[in-house]
């Protein structure tokens, strides 16, 4: 009789919070396997600087256009100042993965091979939106910010290089429709992307 008495009280319990553990999970993963691809469009301008030197991305070998190099980030229409996220939580180090590109907090090495690491002279470092940020290659990129990898000895002058950062960003995610409207893309529009296998 005792245990009958404690599974009446303790059974309904049991079972109202197996249905909120449940719940929760349900909803978690839905969350965050659930993202659809060309849901997000999302841009941010940028520019890498190695030894005062601005780096050009705006080469064939970096663009998704007929061949799409990676479906939730990438450049365009061979406009290498903007990149172009299709899916929330990019980090920087996934955007240059996409293209070839190793980077972390301590080295960047480019797709030919070049290595540009931290020594007692030069030293990487990231501003988003002209700020020094520390988390680097994990900073997760936000609809238009604006992004400076820099290379360079501590007599650089930073303020140089942000002034060189593009303002494409606002216009193509059409956020300031006063400025134009934004350029038609090879593969996506503002109203999502049109996702081609890799071929
Ligand atoms: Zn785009
Ligand atoms: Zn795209």
């Amino acid at each position: 009789m005792y245990i009958m008495k404690i599974l009446y009280i303790f059974l309904p319990i049991l079972i109202i919070i197996s249905i909120f553990v449940g719940l929760f999970f349900f909803i978690y993963e839905n969350e965050t396997d659930n993202q659809i691809l060309g849901e997000v469009h999302e841009h941010a301008d940028f520019k890498l600087y190695i030894l005062n030197e601005e780096y050009n991305f705006s080469q064939e070998k970096y663009m998704s256009d007929e061949k799409i190099k990676n479906n939730f980030i990438h450049l365009h229409d061979m406009d290498g100042d903007l990149i172009h996220s299709h899916i929330k939580g990019n980090t920087l180090e996934f955007f240059f993965f996409s293209i070839g590109i190793k980077f972390n907090s301590t080295c960047l090495i480019l797709d030919n091979k070049s290595s540009y690491c931290n020594d007692k002279n030069n030293k990487l470092k990231v501003f988003v939106n002209d700020n020094e940020d520390k988390l680097m290659e994990k900073y997760i990129l936000n609809d238009l910010d604006k992004i400076l990898i820099t290379y360079n000895d501590k007599n650089n002058n930073i303020n140089e290089e942000l002034k060189y950062i593009t303002d494409k960003a606002c216009i193509q995610s059409g956020k300031c429709p006063e400025r134009g409207e934004p350029n038609i893309e090879s593969s996506c529009t503002s109203d999502g992307c049109k996702v081609i296998e890799n071929g």
